[in-house]
């Protein structure tokens, strides 16, 4: 395993990690949450990732019980949680959701008895709030911090110009800011990693933790005809994502990318993988699974990713047609 430092932090992160969106409590079971993430522990993934939206909570819950049985040092991994949604879904009342003081607060408590742990390392804003202003938001989390609650905190699609924002009031207050965002980034979303963030990774050494490598299974042409039964896309309550996802100049772009996975001997999901880990700026990117075989073989991305050569990633380029232009 390779690790890389959390933008400017001392934090170290697996290059891949592995996190439980869709997964865990819907598609995965306890006993295969426990044998994906041991699997995952035993390749020297150090980050697992969560949410308290994620299953109303069931996700946290269930690493939590993975977290106690194991008996892993708690100095050798690293968890988060991230805060906005709420649990409770639709049945959230109003303080139960969103970036207030009182939310941000008790969520991470919440969070702490689900997962098991006395403090979590990475704290998110799972979106930003627009109805709180961004000075409570950081005050809140620097009260945390201050508490041992949290290690670090950060923020998860926000735009450049909020994370600014929270980077100027926490420097005026002599606070701490955002270490890290959550953005998406894979072969069909370059924007905000590749542009709109670029000048935050050296003025604020802004890490990031970045999700959907494979864009919830299209990368790796599972999607090529149709959609299959046990498949994210095929579970209730996700028809939004398929309309999102598959379209069919996407569908075409899947298949010229896997000719040339084929021509270089490693598999579509490998290559999407391996095309995120060749950008520096990714700190670690965040695994989905739903079947040990599915982590087994994405996790080749870490031995092959260096493989990606300038001319495989030029013909990369030719199939996507979709290199952000960077401003002089
Ligand atoms: P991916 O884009 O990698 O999608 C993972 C899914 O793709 C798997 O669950 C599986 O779904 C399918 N898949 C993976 N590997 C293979 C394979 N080799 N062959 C066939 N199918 C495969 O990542 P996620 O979208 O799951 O995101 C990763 C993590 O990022 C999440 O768990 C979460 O922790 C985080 N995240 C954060 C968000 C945020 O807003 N901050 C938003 C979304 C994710 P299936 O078997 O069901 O088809």
């Amino acid at each position: 395993m390779e690790y890389r430092r959390l933008g400017q932090s001392g934090l170290q992160l697996s290059i891949v990690s592995y996190g439980s969106w869709t997964t865990f409590h819907q598609q995965v079971d306890e006993k295969l949450a426990d044998e994906l993430m041991g699997y995952a522990y035993d390749q020297d993934i150090n980050f697992f990732d969560n949410a308290e939206g994620y299953a109303h909570g069931e996700s946290e819950r269930i690493m939590g019980k993975i977290f106690k049985q194991k008996h892993w040092e708690r100095s050798s991994f690293v968890v988060s949680s991230k805060v906005f949604f709420g649990w409770h879904g639709k049945d959230n009342k109003p303080n139960q959701k969103g970036l207030s003081r009182k939310h941000i607060i008790e969520a991470c408590n919440e969070a702490l008895q689900r997962l098991q742990v006395e403090y979590l390392d990475l704290y998110f804003c799972h979106r930003p709030d627009p109805e709180t202003p961004v000075a409570e938001v950081v005050w809140a989390m620097n009260h945390l911090l201050q508490q041992g609650k949290i290690l670090y905190w950060g923020t998860s699609e926000w735009s450049a110009g909020q994370i600014m924002e929270a980077h100027m009031i926490a420097e005026r207050y002599h606070l701490i800011g955002p270490t890290m965002e959550q953005p998406e980034y894979n072969l069909f979303n370059r924007e905000k990693v590749e542009k709109e963030f670029l000048p935050l990774y050296s003025s604020i050494g802004l890490g990031t933790t970045t999700w959907s490598p494979l864009a919830s299974g299209l990368l790796t042409g599972k999607y090529n005809a149709g959609i299959p039964r046990d498949s994210r896309l095929a579970l209730p309550g996700y028809e939004w994502l398929k309309e999102k996802l598959i379209t069919p100049e996407k569908i075409e772009k899947v298949k010229a990318l896997q000719r040339i996975a084929e021509d270089i001997g490693i598999s579509l999901p490998v290559l999407a993988i391996a095309w995120c880990l060749c950008n520096p700026h990714v700190s670690t990117t965040i695994l989905g699974a739903s079947k040990l075989s599915q982590l087994q073989e994405n996790l080749k991305a870490v031995e092959v990713y260096r493989q990606l050569t300038p001319e495989i990633r030029q013909r990369i380029e030719t199939v996507m047609q979709n290199n952000p232009v960077l401003p002089h």
